[in-house]
């Protein structure tokens, strides 16, 4: 009887999964799909969890970086309720298998005994950040703050295009700092956290706790994403006292955002000025020799080796940004050792190369927003502004849903260049175009035609 129940629930599991197979697929296309989600396989299963194998270290860690968010709120909406997603490698034993982390983006940290304060990635530290003439000035303030917060570069603002190091150097600096000094209080936070706790704060009348822990018990400040809190009108404002209290009493705060200040629409004055009070300190894109560097660290880290070559190929190829080139290497590294051959140069070309060549290649983010713009008459700056007006917010939700679907990029990034939304909004903005068009002709008529358009091109 026993055995027949679990048979069941086993089935049940496959099932669902089968099911979100099927919803990935559509939505991610054909060759994407074939390329991340055909080698996973279905390894075991219980009540409300589900465990997954996938085929190597550098697929898993871009599995994880890019598509595990997807698949964890696709199973929970096919099997209507929380399930939990487990990775593992292929060859591993199962009770090796990972557990998920609560936050995605937090990882173990490598060595036992270090304990990184909260919601610093173990892996951005100074050490492991290349040094190169695009990050010099930012990198070098960092370094400074560290040594000596709250004196000399206050507050540190730091800016720059998505995937150029800002997030790894502001963790950097906690780590620093933490080492510096265990008991020095960091908080860690990204201004769209900020801002959901504050109104949660808020409205529990939880406000004393949220005051103490930004305000009081603070004694290092570090903001990523500023810009997000632009035209919040609230938030704008009680960050402003946050400000104005830790800077008042000499403690260090370290900002990040997509641009400088005086671009921030939407940004109050008062608060404007003060984030350029200290050093402005850029970050611009890495020039050939640091691509070629940070390839190199980043093989060296992950135990795999590159021929100098090989690198040389990698970092011409792809110039946009570091997370694009981490990307780039994982990506050649396990289409590599899924075919079971060696990474040449050629090898190279031919897995990057084909990449612009194929009828598949990524539609741009910007095109999809032009396209998408142009056909429901709205302007791109609505599209990445706050407004949430119907006749606005349904060709944002379409045009994020279309840049998931057509250009490689990941959440994170889709919501960077929405505006600097998080990709908790990109997710939910996908998913309500799915369900939106697995009910309405209408919209999955219009999504079709767009998709037809751009990826026709
Ligand atoms: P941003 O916050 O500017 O969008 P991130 O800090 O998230 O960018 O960086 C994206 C990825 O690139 C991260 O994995 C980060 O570790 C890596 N990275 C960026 N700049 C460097 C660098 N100079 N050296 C080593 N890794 C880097
Ligand atoms: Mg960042």
């Amino acid at each position: 009887m026993d055995e027949s129940r679990s048979e069941g629930a086993a089935g049940q599991v496959t099932q669902i999964w089968d099911e979100v197979l099927g919803a990935i697929r559509a939505r991610v296309g054909d060759r994407t799909f074939d390329t991340w989600f055909a080698p996973l396989e279905l390894r075991a299963q219980d009540d409300g969890r589900l465990e997954l194998s996938v085929p190597n270290r550098f697929f898993q860690e871009w599995f994880e970086n890019n598509y595990l968010e997807e698949v964890r709120a696709t199973v929970e909406s096919v099997a209507g309720h929380r399930v939990e997603v487990q990775l593992g490698l292929a060859d591993a034993e199962p009770t090796r298998v990972r557990r998920p982390e609560p936050e995605p983006s937090v990882e173990p940290t490598p060595a036992p005994k270090y304990r990184a304060p909260s919601g610093l990635h173990a892996r951005y530290r100074f050490d492991s950040f290349i040094k190169g003439t695009s990050n010099e000035l930012a990198a070098s303030a960092a370094h400074a703050v560290a040594e000596d917060p709250g004196q000399r570069f206050n507050p540190l603002f730091i800016y720059g295009g998505v995937g150029l190091g800002k997030t790894h150097l502001l963790h950097g600096i906690g780590h620093a700092l933490h080492a510096r000094d265990p008991s020095s209080r960091i908080a860690y936070i990204s201004a769209e956290h900020f801002m959901n706790e504050f109104v949660t704060a808020v409205r529990n009348n939880a406000f004393d706790a949220f005051r103490r822990r930004y305000r009081d018990d603070c004694d290092c400040l570090l903001v990523d994403d500023i810009q997000f809190i632009a035209g919040k009108d609230r938030t704008m404002d009680e960050f402003f006292h946050v400000f104005n209290a830790l800077y008042e009493s000499g403690k260090q705060i370290v900002i990040t955002a997509d641009r400088v200040p005086k671009d921030m629409e939407g940004m109050e004055a008062r608060l404007t000025s003060r984030l350029n009070w200290g050093l402005v300190a850029d970050v611009q894109a890495p020039d050939l020799e640091t691509r070629m560097a940070i390839l190199e660290q980043k093989a060296e880290r992950d135990g795999l080796e590159l021929d100098r070559n090989v690198a040389r190929c990698i970092a011409e190829l792809v110039d946009s940004n570091v997370r694009d080139l981490e990307g780039a290497l994982v990506r050649v590294t396990a289409f590599a050792d899924l075919r079971g051959v060696p990474v040449t140069e050629s090898f190279v070309r031919e897995a990057l190369g084909s990449r612009s060549a194929s009828p598949d290649a990524p539609v741009t983010v910007e095109r999809i927003q032009k396209a998408v713009a142009g056909h429901f008459r709205v302007r791109i700056s609505d599209l990445k502004g706050r407004r949430r007006h119907q006749a606005i917010a349904r060709p944002r939700m379409i045009a994020m849903y279309l840049a998931r679907e057509l250009s490689g990029a990941s959440f994170p990034e889709i919501g960077m260049r929405f505006g600097g939304r998080d990709h908790s909004t990109v997710i939910s903005a996908c998913r309500r175009i799915s369900t939106i068009c697995a009910g309405d002709e209408d919209m999955r008529s219009t999504v079709e035609s767009l998709r037809e358009r751009l990826a026709g091109h």
